[in-house]
């Protein structure tokens, strides 16, 4: 577990759960929110993380997810045994999500199952939602998947931005991505102003928001190398 700022905390990621896991945080207070909660194998250790902060699974009320992805949420079935938590994803990785397609939801990366899970509510640019006594504000970033969100909230006077994988996340047709619309995500974020950045793979920390203008200049190219060993059938780590 790794305090961000605020009441934002890291409770899932490479480095702090399992090595397959995305970044997933939890926002404490009266309801605590989780956005994302990690792949299915990170679990013990996703608890393990909400036990430092005081909470149990059974806590939390909702969980929302940046996408619809093995390595984000795929522990989601899990959290369901222990809890009410209600999920909510943008329409565009709903179904996926729903009947856990192995494409879709990049689980074939992991040669794991994703449990289906039940969404309970969607996910629409432009949202806002309370969490810990901060305003989070929906931001549709496809590109990475047609569903991919970011959010944004202003925590202790730093603007923050939880990028998920719009940022440095892979490249592949199988999960639908979309360099046109990649482009278009990454420029409207960019003409936003931020403080401070994370996303869904980067380190256990925050980083300057300038961070964003070398995403843009590389996008197209910084992906190719993770890619390549898709069309050769050697396997790789494309699920970032
Ligand atoms: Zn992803
Ligand atoms: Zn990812």
């Amino acid at each position: 577990m790794v305090r961000l700022i605020g009441r934002l905390n890291l409770v899932s990621g490479g480095e702090i759960s399992h090595p397959w896991d995305a970044n997933a945080y939890l926002i404490t207070g009266d309801e605590p929110v989780l956005i994302d909660c990690g792949g299915s194998e990170g679990y013990p250790a996703l608890k393990r993380n909400l036990r430092r902060l005081g909470y149990e699974p059974g806590d939390v009320s909702r969980v929302i997810a940046t996408h619809g992805h093995w390595d984000h949420l795929s522990a989601m079935a899990q959290i369901r045994e222990e809890s009410d938590a209600r999920l909510f994803v943008h329409a565009a990785d709903r179904e996926q999500v729903e009947t856990g397609d192995p494409d879709l939801t990049a689980s074939f990366l992991y040669d794991r199952p994703f449990p289906p899970a039940e969404v309970n509510g969607l996910l629409e640019d432009g949202d806002e939602f309370p969490a810990g006594g901060y305003r989070f504000h929906v931001i549709h970033t496809p590109g990475h998947s047609p569903g991919s969100v970011s959010f944004w909230a202003e925590i202790e006077g730093s603007r923050v931005l939880i990028a998920g994988d719009a940022l440095w996340g892979g490249f592949h047709p199988r999960i639908r991505s979309n360099l046109d619309d990649w482009s278009t995500s990454l420029d409207r974020l960019l003409a936003m102003d931020f403080d401070v950045v994370t996303f869904g793979h980067g380190p256990p920390d925050l980083i300057p928001g300038a961070g964003l203008n070398d995403a843009r200049r590389q996008l197209g190219v910084y992906f190719n190398s993770w890619f390549e060993p898709f069309y050769n059938g050697s396997g790789g780590h494309v699920g970032k």
